[in-house]
């Protein structure tokens, strides 16, 4: 029987465990840690995936900023507002969500978040320290994921582990991890040839294509750890979860696995933060 990689059991521990820390840090500090979103624009999915960041605050103790910006922001505009919540004491991390309106130069956007307050770990200064081990917030999803393969004691080093996609949210960070954990580590694009060979001898899968069930259970080998990052309507994932459920050794469940980590991840790191400029 696979075991269940059950991100949303975990999340509420998670979500104990800070609501304790930030009690304490308001009886120490005499303030609240603090999450800023930033949503540009009028896209329903990611206005859900704001609130849901909002809540997941919420429900800890944490305040939330929550800024909406009109869908012709400009960059500049943009710059503005990560610079003022930059220079804000009272905000200790912040999410910029993820996409921008398509005219807005989003890379530029996320560089300028302050590596302090980098929570989601966007920026290519966090990227590059979290890949040199040198210490910064690693992008939230692959660190839920790790997060995830350490509470259930999945075991990386010498691990064959493929992953499918290379953004820089999910597939670069998640390979670095992997790779600073020893896995082997095979990154795949969508120029790669060959996917279902390559993806015959993993022992860890990540699947983070962006494409609904792309990823076939004929081409996972039984016993292989299946994590699916990719989300769509219709609770449906990256992987044809119905058929690789009973062939893995473990997976994440769709809902319930990957998604509830990311937002766990965020607080979490957002609460580490604030601890952070206190000390
Ligand atoms: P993305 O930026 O669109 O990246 C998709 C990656 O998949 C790209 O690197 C692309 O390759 C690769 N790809 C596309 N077609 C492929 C193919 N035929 N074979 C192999 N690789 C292929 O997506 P993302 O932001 O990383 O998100 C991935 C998934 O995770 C989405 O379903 C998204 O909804 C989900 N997601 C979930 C969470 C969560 O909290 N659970 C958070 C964020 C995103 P190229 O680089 O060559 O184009």
């Amino acid at each position: 029987m696979a075991v269940i990689l059950d991100g949303k059991a975990l999340a509420k521990e998670t979500e104990a465990a800070l609501t304790e820390r930030v009690r304490k840090f308001k009886e120490r500090t005499g303030r609240v840690p603090q999450l800023a979103t930033i949503l540009v624009g009028n896209n329903p999915a990611s206005a859900t995936y704001v609130k849901m960041k909002g809540n997941a605050c919420a429900r800890v103790g944490m305040l939330s900023k929550r800024i909406e910006m009109p869908g012709e922001t400009t960059t500049e505009q943009l710059l503005g507002q990560i610079g003022a919540l930059n220079a804000d004491p009272l905000v200790d991390g912040i999410l910029l969500q993820h996409p921008v309106p398509k005219h807005i130069d989003e890379r530029a956007a996320f560089e300028a978040i302050s590596l302090e307050k980098d929570v989601d770990g966007v920026t290519s200064l966090g990227f590059g320290r979290m890949s040199m081990g040198c210490g910064a917030y690693g992008s939230a999803t692959p660190t839920g994921i790790m997060r995830l393969l350490d509470h259930y004691k999945i075991d990386i080093e010498g691990k064959f582990a493929v992953v499918i996609g290379r953004s820089p949210i999910i597939g670069k960070p998640m390979a670095m991890m992997l790779l600073n954990r020893n896995a082997t580590v095979v990154i795949c694009h969508s120029k790669t040839r060959g996917l279902p060979d390559i993806m015959r001898y993993a022992d860890i899968i990540i699947g983070a294509v962006g494409k609904p069930k792309f990823i076939k259970a004929s081409w996972i080998m039984d016993g292989a750890v299946v994590v699916d990052a990719g989300y769509h309507p219709g609770n449906v994932g990256d992987i044809d979860l119905e058929g690789a459920s009973f062939k893995a050794g473990a997976y994440t469940p769709i809902p319930g696995g990957v998604g509830p980590m990311t937002i766990s991840t965020l607080i979490l790191q957002t609460m580490d933060a604030a601890e952070k400029s206190v000390s």
